[in-house]
């Protein structure tokens, strides 16, 4: 019979995977995680993070990640920096495709591709895309130094980071649909308290408006009575929730919900015995990077059970 050659996979190294990651090396898996980029996922680009407990300080997300996998590292997780062409997830073995033709196999796999800022999808909005239209306050918030700013969403992720953008912008207008915010209590204060911040309540944006030399100029508005108005900004910051990172994954082999988010049980089992998923990609309510770390420990948890008591399998390590 064909060998495996890890015990486990672990597909995405933001904080669902680095943590089940540090589980599975300390649990002594033959395991290996694949990257694509960097480390940390969505927690990167996150400006400040206020709410991981044991930072009573709050940490930036950069440094979160960077202390998550350092820690993971500690304890020798293997890690593969490449590009995924395809996975199959079917039968005892699972193998995972590189970009470059390499196959790989384990005996498990455990997904965690997270998400990605879903689009607002009206016009300008693609074609002025880096060019005044951003999904990443901490990317591009510097290059608004002095000038005036829309930020469109509601959540957490829009006003947390139109909090950030006032530390550069002269004026960030939040343009939300309803007439509530959706973010956490905490930030709401701090927002409607910040002067730099005004909020346009009721309110879609229709069109992104520019030129090829300047890049965005103008926001074509609807209003909830269907009025319609022109608000003056140079970048527009959209932060209008998630979307899953599917790309790689064999749909047609897993179960999704509606939005494509897979759905797993509470142990973090998908609908294929063997492969099981943790973080943003999974279908839930709450997204927090301490839900991510924590469903990442319960999925590999998981993990060693479904692959039974194969403890020291390797050569003893008695130098930690
Ligand atoms: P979210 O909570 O889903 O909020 C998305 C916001 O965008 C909502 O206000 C929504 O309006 C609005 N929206 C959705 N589609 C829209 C459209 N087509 N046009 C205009 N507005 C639209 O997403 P998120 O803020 O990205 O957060 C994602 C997850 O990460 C959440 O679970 C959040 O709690 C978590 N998170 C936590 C923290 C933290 O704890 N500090 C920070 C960031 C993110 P409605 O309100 O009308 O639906």
């Amino acid at each position: 019979m064909q060998q495996a050659q890890y015990q486990l996979i672990i597909v995405g190294g933001g904080p669902a995977g680095l943590t089940a990651g540090l589980y599975a090396a300390r649990g002594r898996l033959d395991v290996l995680l694949i990257e694509k980029g960097a480390t940390g996922g969505q927690v990167l680009v996150t400006d400040w993070v206020d709410n991981y407990p044991g930072f009573a300080e709050g940490v930036s997300g950069f440094d979160l990640i960077d202390k998550m996998t350092a820690h993971a590292d500690r304890f020798g997780l293997q890690k593969r920096f490449a590009n995924i062409a395809s996975l199959d997830l079917t039968g005892d073995i699972k193998s995972v495709t590189l970009e470059n033709g390499e196959v790989l196999t384990a005996k498990s796999i455990l997904l965690c591709t997270g998400a990605r800022p879903r689009k607002l999808d009206v016009p300008g909005e693609y074609e002025f895309s880096g060019r005044g239209v951003s999904y990443c306050a901490t990317c591009d918030g510097p290059f608004y130094r002095n000038q005036e700013i829309a930020v469109v969403g509601g959540g957490n992720t829009a006003i947390q980071e139109a909090l950030h953008l006032t530390k550069f912008a002269t004026k960030v207008t939040v343009i939300h649909r309803r007439d509530e915010l959706r973010a956490t209590k905490i930030l709401q204060e701090k927002a409607f308290c910040n002067q730099k911040i005004e909020f346009l309540w009721n309110t879609r944006v229709a069109e992104i408006r520019g030129s090829k030399t300047a890049g965005v100029e103008e926001l074509l508005l609807r209003h909830s009575n269907n009025e319609e108005s022109v608000l003056k900004v140079t970048g527009i910051f959209i932060f209008i929730g998630i979307a899953p990172n599917t790309t790689i994954l064999p749909l047609d082999q897993l179960r999704t919900d509606e939005s494509g988010f897979i759905i797993t049980d509470h142990e973090m089992a998908t609908s294929i015995p063997g492969v099981f998923a943790a973080g943003d990609i999974r279908s839930k309510r709450s997204r927090q990077i301490v839900n991510a770390a924590g469903e990442g420990a319960v999925a590999e948890l998981s993990v060693e059970r479904y692959l039974g008591n194969q403890a020291f399998d390797q050569p003893l390590n008695c130098s930690e």
